[in-house]
């Protein structure tokens, strides 16, 4: 499924550049374009699924795939003593862009705590 109006269906289709670090018939990486950290990349489905509410059996194995390039992908970027996962979903999250996407961060310093303390 695709979405007309998707910023991540456009770049999925061609419509939109992004620097692309993997594609497949099944998922995509590509950078950041508003870094946090000096690596910074999201991992995309190609599907057009909103968030994690959206996901469902028929997604298994395009997000199984997508958690498998992740560390994969992160060494190759240069992130090779750790990175984070981070997966925003929903308003409480801050998810910005509603087409399901996985945000890798990473180092080579630290990446502070999980959530900023208040
Ligand atoms: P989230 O808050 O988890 O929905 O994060 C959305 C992320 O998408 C943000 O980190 C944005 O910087 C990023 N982003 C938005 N548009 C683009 C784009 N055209 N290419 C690459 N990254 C983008
Ligand atoms: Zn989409």
């Amino acid at each position: 499924m695709t979405d007309p109006d998707c910023i991540f269906c456009k770049i999925a289709r061609g419509e939109i550049a992004a620097k692309k670090i993997h594609d497949d018939a099944d998922v995509m990486a590509f950078h950041d374009i508003r870094p946090q950290a000096p690596v910074h990349f999201l991992l995309v489905t190609k599907a057009h699924i909103a968030s994690l509410y959206d996901a469902g059996p028929a997604h298994q194995a395009a997000l199984g795939k997508l958690l498998v390039l992740a560390g994969r992908l992160a060494r190759e970027a240069g992130a090779t003593d750790g990175f984070r996962a981070i997966i925003n979903n929903g308003r409480v999250a801050h998810q910005e862009v509603y087409h399901l996407h996985m945000h890798v961060l990473g180092g080579p310093e630290s990446l502070g705590p999980m959530l900023a303390r208040k």
